[in-house]
């Protein structure tokens, strides 16, 4: 897989995170994304899947 920094994540690539913040630092899928969207398709897709965070009912 393909990830880059933060340094490195620009608009029209996707910034879905990687890792975390305090051991190697954060990362980013970095695909090219739709202007309009901050994730890639594939990424857009997980961020509204209704399995990846319960619903508060
Ligand atoms: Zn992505």
């Amino acid at each position: 897989m393909n990830k880059i920094t933060m340094e490195e994540l620009k608009s029209g690539m996707c910034r879905w995170p990687f890792g975390n913040t305090e051991d190697e630092g954060l990362s980013f899928c970095g695909k090219p994304s739709d202007p309009a969207a901050p994730y890639c398709e594939e990424h857009t897709i997980m961020a509204q899947a209704p399995s990846r965070r319960p619903k508060a009912t």
